[in-house]
């Protein structure tokens, strides 16, 4: 895709953002874009980044590892969206600043381990990926072990879990995921409370339904095709 459409997409994007945030009584500049860069190749990332984004997800280690050479030095943060099995759990710490799909303990112990060994000062940063729609086969946790998952990942010292992240079923009108995205942010709300943990981000909301979500509190909206076009596979 050419730079200028991508710049036109970035800019539709950003006043949808507003426009939504606005009907919410909250500001753009307070909710953060991940461009999902997933199939795309690294001149898309480039181009994304000299539009301004400063925010990448990929969902997939090896992906990422194939792809990231030419771009990897940019001052930008590096997510992992997508599933994170355990046995890549060490590569995933040396490669993103934002795992934003933890499930389980076992996974964040991992990544805490690999984070110690390698001397890091910077923390990284999780979101723990709700199963947030009991009839999709989504991974993530179950919204009743939030709470102690929660508070087991925030004791983990080279860890600084932010919040909740979901990826819900997806309907032909946005509307009927709304209440999906409100359950996110009540559980965020009551966990918050009873453990005493701020947990400030939800990262809720993809191309074809990001409005809502920032209606209902989303802090951050996971963008691919709305931005890059439709995916690249190989
Ligand atoms: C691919 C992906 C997105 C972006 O999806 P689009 O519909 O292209 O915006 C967001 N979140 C996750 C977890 C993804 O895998």
């Amino acid at each position: 895709m050419a730079g200028e459409s991508l710049r036109e997409n970035l800019d539709k994007i950003k006043e949808r953002i507003d426009a939504a945030a606005r009907r919410a009584g909250r500001n753009g500049r307070e909710i953060t874009l991940v461009a999902v860069s997933k199939t795309q190749p690294a001149e898309a990332i480039l181009a994304a980044f000299e539009a301004g984004v400063r925010h990448f997800g990929e969902n997939r280690v090896q992906e990422w590892e194939g792809k990231r050479g030419p771009v990897a030095n940019l001052a930008a943060q590096w997510h992992l969206v997508g599933h994170l099995q355990s046995n890549k759990a060490a590569r995933a710490a040396g490669l993103f600043h934002s795992i934003d799909s933890a499930d389980d303990f076992k996974l964040a112990g991992r990544l805490n381990r690999a984070r110690a060994e390698m001397n890091s000062r910077e923390k990284l940063r999780l979101l723990i990926e709700v199963h947030i729609a009991e009839e999709a086969t989504k991974s993530g946790a179950e919204i009743a072990q939030v709470p102690q998952l929660a508070e087991a990942i925030a004791g983990l010292e080279h860890l600084n879990l932010a919040g909740l992240m979901c990826v819900p079923p997806y309907f032909e009108n946005p509307e009927e995921v709304r209440p999906y995205f409100r359950a996110l942010r009540e559980l965020r709300d009551s966990v918050s409370r009873t453990t005493g943990l701020a947990l400030p981000v939800l990262s809720m909301g993809m191309s074809h339904d990001f409005e809502v979500a920032i209606e209902e509190g989303a802090t951050e909206v996971r963008i691919g095709t709305a931005l890059f076009g439709a995916r690249q596979w190989k």
